[in-house]
């Protein structure tokens, strides 16, 4: 059997003051080390959310580079407004084609690729829904019948098609809602902006839905705990990763309640009304947080088995379901590629 020698006692002809000196310089070199990589941290109100960002080492540069992370994420904010007078998805609105810019484009891709992978669970075109239930003013309220089955005439993803930048409408006017994803690309364009100003590593964390890069001092992994629904103060469980990201959607996160009855935010196309597929939250692992995102809110939507199954059948994506009874389902690869502790 091999034994590995101590540090200092493979060098068995250092005397005792030599071996103190090394020590302290050892120590003192340790210690630079740990100052040197203690990261920058900065908190910004966006999108409707705290957004974190801590980005290693702490220097001037990776200071610079966090403001210019802030900003992109805050063009990302402007551009996903739909309700601005000018916004090019204004003319979407009133039935008619438009040219998008590149950052809504990107976005309306990975939007219609999950509408089509989820059967439309998650819908893009859901705008006159949530705004008739008023999460997007923040005054929501319980529609009558009638008002939710004329609002869910205007949902169809199947109806839009994009054609370089040119986005077509067929039909009815198409009312877009990127709420259950522009978060998630923002989070990816902050994360792109601090790699390309050579930011070594970090994570940017929007309410939650995060993305963690490059390797932590010391080689550690990114631990990321998943919220209890039931107390959300609380932790279900930590997730450890390498890089990669986490976005989670809950019947927690936004909701009112009006006799006793909670009204979240994610809606299920087929009824117009909060879904209640028996999912308390979906947490969802992939490598950009944009497609985390749009997943999560797509499984809530799903239920248990086919929100697990949508999961299972993507490459790289792993996810964790909440399901109401307290059960949690599991991917695969949850606790083998992906490792996770529960609490
Ligand atoms: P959060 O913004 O809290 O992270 P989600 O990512 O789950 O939550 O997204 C919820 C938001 O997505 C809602 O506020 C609404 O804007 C939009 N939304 C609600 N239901 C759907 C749906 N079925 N498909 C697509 N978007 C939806
Ligand atoms: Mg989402």
């Amino acid at each position: 059997m091999k034994v590995e020698p101590e540090t200092l006692s493979g060098f068995p002809f250092l005397t005792g003051t030599i071996r103190l000196l090394v020590s302290l310089i050892l120590l003192s070199v340790f210690l630079t080390n740990c100052t040197k990589e203690k990261p920058f941290r900065e908190t910004m109100f966006l999108m409707g959310t705290l957004v974190e960002i801590v980005a290693y080492p702490d220097s001037q540069q990776v200071r610079d580079a966090v403001g210019r992370a802030f900003r992109r994420m805050e063009k990302v904010e402007a551009l996903a407004d739909l309700k601005a007078p000018d916004s090019p998805l204004a003319s979407l609105r009133r039935g008619e084609d438009a040219d998008l810019p590149y950052e809504l484009l990107q976005v309306l891709s990975v939007a219609l690729d999950v509408a089509r992978k989820s059967g439309g669970a998650f819908d893009p075109t859901m705008g006159e829904l949530v705004a008739l239930w008023g999460f997007d003013r923040n005054e929501p309220n319980v529609p009558g019948s009638f008002q939710i089955s004329e609002a869910m005439g205007s949902v169809g993803y199947e109806r839009l098609s994009v054609d370089g930048v040119r986005v077509r409408v067929f039909g009815k006017p198409v009312w877009l809602e990127l709420g259950g994803i522009a978060k998630g690309y923002a989070v990816d364009e902050a994360v792109r902006v601090l790699r390309e100003s050579g930011v070594r590593a970090g994570i940017v964390n929007a309410g939650g839905d995060l993305r963690a890069f490059g390797e932590k001092p010391g080689g550690k992994r990114w631990r990321i705990g998943v919220q209890d629904p039931d107390d959300p103060q609380g932790l279900l469980g930590v997730l450890s990763l390498k890089d990669g990201s986490v976005a989670t959607s809950g019947d927690y996160e936004r909701y009112f309640e009006v006799d006793d009855i909670r009204y979240h935010h994610i809606l299920d196309p087929n009824t117009g009304r909060p879904s209640r597929s028996g999912i308390r939250s979906t947490t969802v692992v992939a490598s950009e947080c944009v497609l985390a995102d749009a997943l999560a809110t797509a499984a809530f939507v799903l239920g248990p088995d086919r929100g697990r199954e949508l999961f299972e059948g993507q490459n790289g994506v792993e996810g964790i379901l909440v399901i109401e009874d307290g059960q949690i389902l599991k991917t695969s690869g949850i606790g083998s590629v992906i490792e996770f502790e529960s609490r």
